[in-house]
């Protein structure tokens, strides 16, 4: 099986890690709800006995020395990890270029970038390599690739699956969420990844119904009121995306559903906000890999994006600049939180785009940090909120896929699920 997928994912790059040696079959339970799938693992989640590089020359060398929460909850249902995918280095990007490990081709639309950071994970999947993989999203990560490469991909509720054994890239943002070819699989890895964790600090501890997501899958649509915001029509680049993201607002009310204006008048200041936010967070993150303990010292063997993010969370968090930057930063997040909130009082969850624009040519240059950026402007707001949403396919621009968003109230998860599962028999 692994020879198959080493000779697909020869055109494709999906993988850094293919675990030939079988190290983490170790401690994987015989049966389980898992134990008929593979899964692919994205490269800064530890894995006991597999390199954790988060595609970053600065962990190289650096071995997983335990299970993350949810590989142990993966191995405990019987599921195949078939190796590590790649993805942008530390997370930091939105199209997969930035690995050191080199980019990944979009399965779906060959040529192109498959979309960031978790790229990796959403290709696998698409290429058919694996059936299930698991992301880290932290503004878009998990969303982001799925929607350009034409599958499922889910953020949890912040809270609701342990970030234990991930590498933070901002961890008041970062979520660990499945991404597979159809709702009904998402529902299924999200019931494994879920769970309290006690060696967790923002781990939340809930009640059963909060664990069961496939069973409860309802696909009505019937007077289900969504909302959608002018705002997001002003902010989507691409005229094909607009018109399938309309489009797929006339399936969903042909099928019972509601469509509500709303508005979310400061969606203009959500990825400044995020990106202050960010810097700071990661900077701080960053501080452990000095050389001494883990491979590189990272500033001296990062790429351009890490390097500029380890510069500015720097420069922003000296003291004298704090009001100036990041207390603002803050601020602009719950203004955009209440904002986000006091839209979703009025309906049940938020449809609208994944991705403004569509993915670009791979070795497209793009100088200007701000256009990579931009590809983050509708997802950002759900990790700024840490409230759940979801992408899943929504129809295709010169045959290139994209993706529909659906956003709901926190731990509201199912509903977002439902929604997601009804459009896809839309
Ligand atoms: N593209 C965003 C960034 O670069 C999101 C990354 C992520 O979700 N890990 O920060």
């Amino acid at each position: 099986m692994l020879k198959e997928i080493e000779e697909e994912d020869s055109k494709i790059n999906s993988f850094i890690v293919l675990d030939k040696e079988g190290i983490a079959q170790k401690n994987k339970a015989k049966g389980g709800r898992l134990s008929n799938y593979k899964l692919g693992v994205k490269s800064n989640i530890s894995v006991d006995g597999l390199p954790i590089t988060a595609a970053s020359k600065t962990l190289e060398t650096h071995i997983g020395s335990y299970d993350a929460f949810v590989v142990e909850k993966i191995k405990k249902e019987g599921g195949t990890i078939v190796g590590l995918t790649n993805m942008d280095e530390f997370a930091c990007g939105s199209s997969g270029e930035t690995s050191f490990y080199g980019a990944t081709n979009n399965p779906a639309a060959r040529g192109r970038i498959p979309g960031g950071s978790s790229s990796g994970s959403a290709a696998a999947v698409a290429a058919g390599l694996v059936d299930l993989s698991i992301g880290s999203d932290t503004g878009g990560s998990i969303r982001n690739p799925a929607s350009h490469c034409g599958v499922v991909g889910f953020k949890p509720s912040y809270g609701l699956v342990s970030r234990y054994g991930l590498l933070d890239l901002a961890m008041s943002l970062d979520q660990i969420g499945p991404i597979a070819r159809d709702v009904k699989s998402v529902a299924l890895l999200l019931d494994v990844l879920a769970g309290y964790d006690i060696k967790e600090e923002t781990s939340l501890d809930l009640e059963k119904k909060y664990y069961d997501y496939s069973g409860k899958l309802d696909t009505s649509l019937r007077d289900v009121r969504l909302g959608y915001a002018k705002e997001f029509d002003l902010m989507i680049q691409d005229k094909g995306i607009r018109k399938i993201i309309h489009k797929s607002l006339d399936k969903l009310s042909s099928a019972g559903a509601q469509i509500v204006d709303v508005e979310l008048p400061n969606l203009k200041i959500a990825l400044p906000t995020y990106y202050l936010n960010v810097y700071v967070e990661f900077f701080s993150a960053t501080r452990k890999y000095d050389g001494r303990r883990y491979g590189f010292k990272i500033e001296d063997v990062c790429g351009p994006e890490v390097l500029r993010r380890i510069q500015l969370g720097s420069y922003i968090s000296q003291k004298e600049y704090s009001g100036r930057y990041y207390r603002k930063a803050l601020k602009a997040r719950s203004v955009l939180r209440r904002e986000l909130m006091s839209a979703l009082d009025d309906v049940e969850l938020l449809v609208g785009p994944t991705v403004p624009k569509l993915p670009h040519r791979l070795g497209t240059k793009i100088d200007d940090p701000m256009v990579m950026y931009a590809y983050d402007i509708f997802t950002v707001l759900a990790n700024l909120a840490g409230i759940p949403a979801g992408t899943v396919p929504a129809g295709r621009v010169d045959s290139i896929p994209t993706g529909l968003q659906v956003m709901g109230k926190p731990l509201e998860d199912q509903k977002v699920l439902n929604v997601m599962a009804g459009f896809e028999q839309c």
